[in-house]
């Protein structure tokens, strides 16, 4: 009797186990991909948007895959400016990234459990942190806390959030703008990495890279960060 219910029990979860795996066929078989390979890839796509060869995308075809679920080969925290579009960036289709923007692309609570959900339950192998030239987050964030005058409405939440970029910029010569972009880009990659409990194990299993970029309005190139 123990042996049977033993048995039964195990059946019935390794029939469990095999219908969830079914359920779990990527929509996007192309898009199962390495950190490295998945990297790669949108460094590809960002070459073709660069030079006006993006490719042309069926969104009709793609619809019927994707109603059953996701398995976006990256995600991206990009800056809400209008001028940037991560999608067209990087010459991607429908459920091929993930998302997240705000003002000034750091990385608040909301988005970080945003980027576990996409880690921990989608597979996604690569984050990118994408700032941008002339970002208008940080040059208000550096002009509020160079003339100690708040910002009206909910933009202190912004300030408050690049302002650490901004000060460890302030230490570094050249141009201060550019110098803190760059420097909120980095800080919120070591955010993004060193966030437990999901995101860091991720990292420590090879699962998932962390990566750090910058989009040049003016060519559209993104370049990406060494990592410090
Ligand atoms: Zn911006």
């Amino acid at each position: 009797m123990m042996l049977f219910a033993t048995s039964a029990l195990a059946a019935a979860a390794f029939g469990g186990a095999a219908s969830a795996k079914e359920a779990k066929v990527p929509p996007k078989p192309q898009n199962v991909l390495s950190p490295d390979a998945a990297l790669k890839r949108l460094m590809e796509g960002n070459a073709r948007y660069v030079s006006g060869v993006s490719r042309r995308h069926d969104f009709k075809h793609e619809r019927e895959a994707l109603v059953g679920g996701q398995n976006p080969y990256a995600a991206v925290l990009s800056c809400a400016d209008s001028r940037i579009a991560p999608e067209y960036a990087f010459d991607t289709g429908r459920g091929d990234l993930f998302v997240c923007r705000v003002a000034g692309n750091f990385a608040g609570d909301e988005t970080v459990a945003s980027m576990e959900y996409t880690v921990a339950v989608l597979g996604t192998p690569v984050i990118l942190v994408l700032g941008h030239d002339n970002c208008g987050a940080v040059d208000a964030t550096i002009k509020s806390l160079k003339d100690d005058k708040p910002q009206p409405g909910h933009i202190p939440l912004l300030v408050a959030a690049i302002a650490p970029a901004v000060k460890t910029a302030a230490q570094q010569s050249g141009n201060a703008l550019d110098n803190a972009i760059r420097q909120n880009v980095l800080d919120n990659v070591a955010k993004l990495k060193s966030a437990t409990p999901i995101l860091n194990a991720a990292v420590e299993q090879g699962k998932l890279k962390v990566v750090g970029g910058l989009y040049r309005l003016r060519t559209g190139t993104v370049e990406l960060l060494a990592q410090g």
